[in-house]
C-alpha cells in the first residue's frame, strides 16, 4: 500500500529554483573549493548562525526539514557546514 504524506512548507516554498545547468555549475564550482580546502568544516555555532540567516532570508525555500537557497539551488544544511562555502548574496 502506498501512503501519501503531506509535505509541510513555510516561507516562500514556491520560489523558482535556478536551472539545472546553473545548479550543476554551482555544484562543480563549490565542490572544487570544498575539495581544495580539504573538506574543512565550521564549528557548530557558525553553522547555526548560517542556518538561522538562511531561514530568515527572502530567498530560502523550505520543505519539511529541507532548506534550499533559491539563488544557488544548494541544500543549505549540507553546504553551510563547509568553511569555504559562501552565500551567493554575501549574507554569510
Ligand atoms: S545562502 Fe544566502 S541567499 Fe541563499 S538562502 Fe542562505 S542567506 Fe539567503
Amino acid at each position: 500500500m502506498i501512503r501519501r504524506t503531506k509535505v509541510l512548507t513555510f516561507g516562500p516554498a514556491e520560489k523558482k529554483m535556478p536551472s539545472a545547468k546553473t545548479m550543476a555549475k554551482n555544484v562543480i564550482k563549490d565542490g572544487g573549493s570544498i575539495l581544495k580546502s580539504g573538506f574543512k568544516l565550521v564549528d557548530s555555532k557558525t553553522f547555526d548562525q548560517r542556518i538561522k540567516t538562511c531561514t530568515d532570508c527572502e530567498h530560502v525555500r523550505v520543505r519539511g526539514e529541507e532548506i534550499r537557497c533559491s539563488i544557488c539551488g544548494c541544500y543549505m544544511k549540507r553546504k553551510a557546514r563547509f568553511e569555504v562555502a559562501k552565500c551567493p548574496e554575501k549574507k554569510w
